[in-house]
């Protein structure tokens, strides 16, 4: 199977649209979470996500967005979205965001938004905390999203090695059979790698390889809505950098 990984969409409808067009070939594509928030399109890339049947779980901003958490763990600007989020989604999709569960196994991966440590607060920015995911760990992958950075951690017996991917068109993984896998593909519509391009990843769990692939995208055109809703200003900037 071929699956098209990707993660943290937040409401960028254009990232969403060149990140699909590359994952047209792929049997299944996996949805890790925060669909929204951020952005200007959060109806366009929930249904977009909803009608490609994709398998998604949820993300912190999607739990906040439909009130399942509180917002005491956002940011201002983070906050502010998600009011606005709030606001503009429609009943369905509220109600689609949901109902997505928090922890997926899947193939022999696990697919979470955070960490085994807490699904959805959680980041794995370090060897420690991805120590203490792989100990609750029952599958050999794991795949995450949340911190917006591509990167893995492996683990081989008790030594944990965190490994960088660095911005490049494509990077690949391949999974050996006696080693454990946390993988991060990068954020789809909101990178933080100073690389604005969009990132996911296809995972080929026949080859046993995963490649991490950029795109761009018509940014001014994301830029430009936001703009237009009045959603913070700071927002937009970040796009340009990818931090
Ligand atoms: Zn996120």
């Amino acid at each position: 199977m071929r699956y098209g990984i990707i993660s943290d969409i937040h409401s960028n409808q254009e990232a969403l649209n060149a990140s699909l067009a590359q994952l047209k070939y792929v049997d299944k594509i996996l949805c890790l979470g925060d669909i929204v928030g951020y952005s200007a399109s959060p109806n366009q890339c929930t249904e977009k996500v909803r009608h490609f049947g994709c398998k998604a779980i949820a993300g912190n901003h999607d739990l906040a967005a439909t009130e399942k958490q509180g917002l005491d763990n956002f940011n201002l600007y983070a906050k502010r979205s998600i009011l606005w989020t709030k606001e503009n989604l429609t009943e369905e999709n509220k109600e689609y965001l949901r109902q997505l569960p928090n922890i997926l196994i899947i193939d022999e991966m696990t697919l979470l938004h955070g960490s085994l440590t807490n699904l959805t607060g959680d980041y794995i920015t370090n060897t420690q905390q991805a120590r203490d995911c792989f100990s609750l760990l029952s599958t050999q992958i794991c795949f995450i999203g949340h911190t917006h950075i591509p990167e893995y951690y492996i683990q081989e017996n008790n030594k944990i090695m965190c490994q960088n991917i660095k911005p490049q068109d494509r990077s690949e993984i391949i999974i050996s059979d006696n080693l454990r896998y946390i993988i991060n593909c990068g954020s789809v519509g909101q990178p933080r790698d100073r690389d604005p391009r969009a990132s996911f990843g296809i995972y080929d769990s026949k080859k046993k390889k995963v490649e991490i692939i950029r795109v761009d995208y018509l940014r001014e055109i994301t830029k430009r809505k936001m703009e237009e809703v009045g959603l913070p200003r700071i927002l937009q900037d970040r796009l340009d950098i990818g931090w």
